[in-house]
């Protein structure tokens, strides 16, 4: 039964609808549920009691309140409530003419139950409605100077009017908690919300300020990028200077020295001529070393023209290069030729990366045995990988990322001559082609170099 009266009483409450008009819509729903009964009731009896005009009486009533009802199920709320309301004035019509004024006053009772409630619902339209009521009473009851008394009144009317009193009383102290709770929830959820809009200012300052931080250490860190540029072209300018003005003295002390040691040829002894070999030796080391520095200050990505070509063509010049010192160690070359791609790069810088790398493994060969070295290659998704593999004496695995740096070897430094600046010449001119070169080996088992050159299309994206 409670089920029934609370569905009933939802009839047409959806969530869109405001707190108070699913208030409003609530309780036109009820009163029209009760005044529906009300008819049902009214009908039953005087049906049992014969009287026709009274069971007319009472269709009417159910008549006038279902639509209410029926109005507010289609959402049609301001007609369901205007039906409701009417509703009430036509009865009241209706039973005066029927019974006169002492009649319509009989039924007053109902209306002002109606305007109690219309009132309640603070709608405007109610008002006027309710106001109309009220002047229609006002009106009966001073026409009619035969106001009758309530017991005149049917004894089940009375009984229904009770009823009808008793569940508005109801309605209404039920509607004025219900709005007073979701005052006191909207209240509390106004502080929620000012709760959360404090948070989120909050937020927002902190967000503005972590931005304004993280603005700030962009341009530091531009800063520091431009001026690490700016450092690392004086640096390079400054190499090239040193290698390139020193060799001019270099060459100096050679030839000077070169010529000491003819004219003193014979006439100096033993240990003299020591010496002399040392100068001598050392101011050519000395130039193979400004040689190199020259090499790596100058390999740089600017200014140099790439084009496609087929690596195999570069290790054929590194090949005829080489050919001397591939001859004199007898050194055991296998080349993938046919794997070998085309790359993007310049032709030059490729030449002389590739015979880095293989004149370091001829170089670095066991002294008991001929040095053996493999070249194979290898596409995947993004990269042409070359490796480059010897047999020789390997390099500590704690050394293989060092050995990239200028000037950094390892090893037996006076058997196996050179400057340190081959592989870091390697490693600019991998690097500006957005390449990788990297090698694998142990002490004693051997090396493998390997270079990374990213697919053509990656290559064109960044580099033109
Ligand atoms: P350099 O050959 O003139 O010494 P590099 O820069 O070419 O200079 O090489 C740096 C060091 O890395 C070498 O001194 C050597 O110790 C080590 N190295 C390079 N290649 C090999 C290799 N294939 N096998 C063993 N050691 C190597």
């Amino acid at each position: 039964m409670i089920k029934i009266w609370n569905r009933i009483s939802n009839i047409g409450i959806h969530s869109n609808l405001t707190l108070f008009e699913k208030k409003r819509i609530l309780l036109t729903n009820r009163l029209g549920i009760i005044s529906s009964l009300i008819g049902v009731l009214a009908f039953f009896i005087h049906l049992f009691l014969g009287n026709a005009i009274n069971i007319l009486h009472a269709v009417l009533i159910i008549l006038l309140t279902l639509p209410t009802l029926y109005f507010n199920s289609i959402r049609l709320y301001r007609t369901g409530s205007y039906v409701l309301v009417s509703s009430g004035l036509l009865l009241l019509i209706a039973h005066t003419m029927l019974y006169g004024w002492e009649g319509g006053a009989n039924y007053i009772m109902v209306y002002i139950f109606f305007t109690v409630l219309i009132v309640f619902t603070k709608n405007r339209d109610y008002w006027i409605m309710g106001l109309l009521h009220i002047l229609v009473f006002i009106i009966c009851k001073y026409i009619s100077l035969n106001f009758p008394p309530l017991f005149q009144i049917p004894s089940i009317e009375i009984g229904s009017y009770v009823f009808l009193f008793a569940l508005t009383y109801l309605n209404v102290s039920l509607f004025k908690s219900e709005q007073a709770e979701a005052e006191g929830n909207t209240e509390s959820l106004i502080e929620a919300i000012e709760n959360k809009n404090k948070a989120l200012e909050t937020q927002r300052s902190l967000v503005k300020y972590q931005n304004q931080a993280l603005k700030k250490a962009n341009e530091e860190l531009e800063e520091t990028e431009k001026s690490l540029k700016e450092s690392v072209e004086d640096l390079r300018t400054f190499a090239y200077i040193v290698s390139h003005d020193l060799k001019e003295p270099l060459r100096m002390i050679n030839s000077y020295t070169q010529l000491i040691k003819r004219r003193l040829h014979g006439k100096l002894d033993e240990e003299t001529e020591e010496f002399m070999f040392y100068i001598v030796d050392g101011a050519k080391r000395m130039k193979d070393l400004l040689d190199d520095l020259l090499k790596y200050a100058t390999t740089t990505n600017k200014e140099v023209e790439r084009e496609d070509f087929p690596l195999k063509d570069a290790f054929d010049v590194v090949l005829m290069n080489l050919e001397f010192q591939i001859e004199e160690s007898k050194t055991d070359i296998y080349l993938e030729e046919d794997k070998l791609p085309i790359i993007h790069a310049p032709f030059s810088q490729i030449t002389q990366l590739f015979q880095n790398l293989l004149t370091n493994a001829i170089k670095f060969h066991k002294p008991d045995q001929v040095p053996t070295v493999m070249v194979r290659s290898k596409t995947n998704d993004r990269y042409h990988i070359i490796s480059i593999q010897d047999l020789g004496i390997g390099i500590p695995r704690d050394k293989t990322d060092s050995i990239f740096s200028p000037f950094k070897r390892v090893g037996n430094k006076e058997k196996y001559k050179g400057s340190g600046i081959g592989l870091a010449i390697c490693k600019k001119i991998v690097q500006n082609l957005d390449g990788k070169i990297w090698v694998e080996s142990e002490l004693g088992e051997g090396a493998t170099f390997y270079i990374a050159f990213p697919i053509k299309k990656r290559l064109k994206k960044k580099g033109e």
